[in-house]
């Protein structure tokens, strides 16, 4: 028993020491990536239930390394934070989302909004809100068509401080959307307090809706309580036809997922605005 125990040991610092290695490639890596501007950002469209149509798209940040080959976001995005690159590339993410937008409105597609992650530390630098005043004012991107996501964690350090800053926000026409809904903390306070325009429920109580009928009560009640409150909400990663259905008859505003469309780069996405009569 006393050997098993050593060999054990073994096993869990050799563990230990590949997890921490691959956490320093990856940020070695991610730094020289966004130096070398090989990051890139894909796209995946909304879709309002009831008129059809494309309102948006939710920009998402994807990093294809020649040496680590491509690694999620779920993966490089908290490494970012950490580290603080996530300053920087969120910035560039902004920056670029926007652009785009831009570039598509002039190219005669349906005008529609653009949504950015932002996460916590981004929203708490001191020039956040002149930055994305700065970035609108050189893309000349009508501000209404620039949608932040932001989750409930921006406001846990200071909320007095997060309402302040989406009030000013809000007050140039920028929406806001509380990402996630459902993980993290999910106050009541939060929703009660934030100035928001629209909901989204995460995707695991969307897995839940059709099996659970707890998760569709839960689903149900959000729903009527954000009208009541005044937002609309978007149902992330609903994949089957059934959770729409299910969804719709719920009165949920908006749907993202797989079951419209995967986030494609630029040139896939300019094809299905096509597609979906949006030129
Ligand atoms: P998120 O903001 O919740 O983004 C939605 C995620 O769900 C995306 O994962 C998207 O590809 C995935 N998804 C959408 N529909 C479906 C579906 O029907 N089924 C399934 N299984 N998944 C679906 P992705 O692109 O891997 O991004 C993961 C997370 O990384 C995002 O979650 C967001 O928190 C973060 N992230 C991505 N890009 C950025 C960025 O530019 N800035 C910041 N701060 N965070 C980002
Ligand atoms: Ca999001
Ligand atoms: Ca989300
Ligand atoms: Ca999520």
């Amino acid at each position: 028993a006393k050997e098993f125990g050593r060999n054990q040991f073994r096993f869990y610092t050799s563990a230990f020491s590949e997890i921490s290695n691959r956490r320093m490639q990856l940020e070695q890596r991610l730094r020289i990536a966004f130096e070398q501007n090989q990051l890139e950002i894909f796209y995946q469209p909304k879709l309002d239930l009831y008129t059809k149509q494309i309102t948006g798209m939710e920009a998402l940040a994807r990093w294809n390394d020649p040496v680590l080959g491509s690694v999620s976001p779920a993966e490089f995005i908290p490494i970012a934070e950490e580290t603080g690159l996530i300053v920087p590339i969120g910035k560039w993410v902004l920056e670029t989302a926007c652009r785009q937008n831009k570039e598509w409105q002039q190219k005669g597609y349906s005008p529609m909004q653009v949504c950015v992650n932002i996460s916590g530390k981004q929203f708490l630098q001191n020039d956040f809100v002149p930055m994305i005043e700065r970035i609108l004012e050189e893309c000349q991107l009508s501000s209404e068509y620039l949608n932040l996501e932001i989750t409930e964690g921006i406001a846990l350090y200071n909320i007095d401080e997060a309402i302040d800053k989406l009030k000013m926000l809000k007050k140039f026409w920028i929406s806001i959307s509380l990402d996630d809904f459902g993980t993290g903390y999910s106050s009541l306070r939060y929703i009660k307090s934030l100035p928001i325009d629209f909901l989204k429920i995460d995707r695991s109580f969307i897995q839940g809706i059709l099996a659970n009928h707890i998760d569709a009560e839960i689903i149900r009640s959000i729903i009527s309580l954000s009208h009541t409150l005044g937002f609309k909400v978007v149902a992330e990663g609903v994949e089957e036809e059934n959770q729409l259905k299910i969804l719709k008859e719920m009165s949920c505003d908006e749907i993202q997922g797989y079951y419209f469309a995967k986030p494609m780069s630029k040139h896939e996405f300019e094809k299905f605005l096509i597609e979906h009569g949006e030129l």
